[in-house]
């Protein structure tokens, strides 16, 4: 299936042929592009050599357009981005920022999906009201 990936700030499309591409940078300010694969649930990942990805470090996601930070404002850890179907419909899209951790959410109107075998890490933060969430 062939759906589309746009940053939330600028939509701006994030796929380009099989790949979504981003800016990544660490909290110690190593920055990088990253390829991940546009299927949910495969976690691939692609970047130079050079651009050395540790297990566990938590990065931050910047559009490669417009430069917007993608990380979720109340929950930095996770990465939001929007994804539309071939019919139109759009999704909020959410990943995991931290290097190995696989988990996936696809959120519309209310109806969550999880994917990932680590997707129970988060489920708590989208079970809870948006009042509430702040403080997680
Ligand atoms: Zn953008």
């Amino acid at each position: 299936m062939e759906y589309d990936y746009h940053c939330t700030v600028c939509r701006g499309h994030l796929r380009i042929g099989n790949k979504l591409v981003f800016s990544a940078k660490t909290r110690d300010n190593k920055y990088g592009l990253i390829f991940l694969s546009p299927e949910l649930g495969d976690y691939t990942t692609e970047h130079h050599p050079d651009f050395d990805i540790q297990e566990g470090e938590e990065y931050l996601f910047y559009c490669p357009i417009c430069h917007a930070r993608l990380n979720h404002t109340e929950n930095e850890k996770l990465v939001r981005i929007f994804m539309v179907d071939e019919k139109g419909a759009e999704y909020e899209i959410f990943f995991s920022g931290i290097a190995g951790e696989k988990c996936t959410y696809r959120m519309r109107d209310k109806e969550k999906e999880e994917l990932g075998p680590d997707s129970e890490k988060y489920r708590q933060y989208f079970d809870l009201p948006d009042e509430y969430r702040k403080y997680l």
